[in-house]
């Protein structure tokens, strides 16, 4: 990781606070004194401040319920910002993996680990996302097809990978995503002339939501290394 990253991750300093002290020579990375933040380091490397030996906080891994009317974003927009429901230490280190709309629920997971959160939203990975769709209008008979075909959405150029139907009821479907377009479940059923009155994430991967609404938990190790 750099330096200026692997400073905050082992002190309480923050970001410009970590640069200016590297830049002031104050840092010694295995006895040498590194005076640009974007340097790689490993944290087997004798990382040192004022003489400390430092060593980088373990990286953190968490599953949220996101309530509707909330904002996946550090700062407050039209809606409150989630983090307002993340009572943890240094909730500012922590970004989103894989945003929901304001108005959808469910599952997001949160990190600081940004390998562990690329691999998971990179498009190679074609990791499943399982969404609980309310409709508007009853299931028309032709829609699983097209999702499994793959359709084109409106303003794009390539068709939707094969995606997995399951109706629950009339107006209620599992849907299962590898992708994540823009406004991507709302999107597709407007494709084929329906719309989405409630959307809601239940899995991501392995990972399954089981916390009540506003509320996190820590994922287990099984659950990070699933991915
Ligand atoms: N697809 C959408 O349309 N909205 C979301 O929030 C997630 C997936």
């Amino acid at each position: 990781m750099r330096l200026d990253k692997f400073i905050c991750k082992s002190t309480d300093l923050s970001r410009t606070e970590a640069r200016r002290t590297i830049q002031a020579g104050e840092v010694l990375v295995n006895g040498e004194a590194i005076t640009d933040e974007a340097t790689q380091v490993h944290e087997n490397n004798c990382i040192t401040l004022a003489g400390q030996r430092l060593i980088a906080r373990p990286s953190r891994y968490l599953m949220m319920h996101k309530p509707p009317g909330t904002l996946c974003s550090n700062v407050d927009g039209a809606y409150p910002s989630l983090f307002h429901r993340l009572d943890i230490d240094r909730a500012d280190d922590l970004h989103i993996v894989g945003r929901l709309d304001a108005d959808t629920t469910g599952l997001v997971l949160l990190t600081d680990d940004g390998r562990w959160s690329f691999n998971i939203i990179r498009p190679q990975q074609q990791c499943e996302k399982v969404y609980r769709v309310g409709l508007r209008d009853p299931l028309a008979e032709e829609v699983a097809e097209r999702f499994a075909q793959g359709l084109l959405l409106q303003g794009e150029s390539a068709p939707t990978l094969p995606a997995r139907l399951e109706p629950v009821a009339p107006r209620e479907v599992l849907l299962t995503i590898t992708e994540g377009r823009f406004h991507q479940v709302k999107r597709m059923f407007a494709a084929v002339g329906n719309r989405v009155v409630k959307l809601h994430r239940e899995q991501i991967g392995g990972v399954r939501l089981d916390v009540p609404s506003g509320q996190w938990r820590h994922l287990s190790a099984d659950e990070v290394f699933s991915f």
